[in-house]
């Protein structure tokens, strides 16, 4: 990676520090995952597109029925279907209302799309998946 080498020149004098930026990326490349559908498989996103918000990529809520609800938040799924029907009751979320979302192919529930209540906020909207509902799969054992 000649481009990436002269990059990491310029901007640091040490060659430690250099050396330390490389292994760095190395490691957060194995360390990337990712998530299929836990019943059918298919891929639904990985771990680079995870997105913080309330300080945080992994949330623990428990709904109005009393179910203990861990998940994770991201930016963008695929392979999923999001119900047209939004809802601001109980939303985890200020300012966000929330909608199904399901498996593409085989329909289970994976979670929810969260989507802002007005056009004037920042973030759009985002994913939150539940844990048991998706299997991670390292990126190495993936390809
Ligand atoms: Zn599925």
């Amino acid at each position: 990676m000649p481009d990436v080498t002269y990059l990491n020149a310029h901007w640091y004098d040490s060659h430690e520090v250099l050396m330390l930026a490389y292994v760095k990326t190395d490691r957060n490349d194995k360390n990337r995952q990712s998530f299929h559908c836990a019943w059918c498989g298919i891929f639904i996103t990985d771990s680079g597109q995870l997105f913080r918000i309330n300080g945080a990529d992994s949330h623990s809520f428990v709904n109005p029925s009393g179910v203990q609800c861990n998940f994770r938040t991201f930016h963008h799924c695929e392979n999923v279907i999001v119900h047209h029907d939004l809802y601001f009751e109980h939303s985890w979320f200020s300012g966000f209302g929330w909608r199904f979302l399901m498996c593409a192919r085989c329909l289970h529930h994976l979670g929810w799309k969260y989507d802002r209540g007005n056009e004037h906020m920042d973030i759009h909207g985002f994913f939150g998946v539940l844990q048991e509902a998706v299997e991670s799969v390292s990126a190495d054992d993936g390809t």
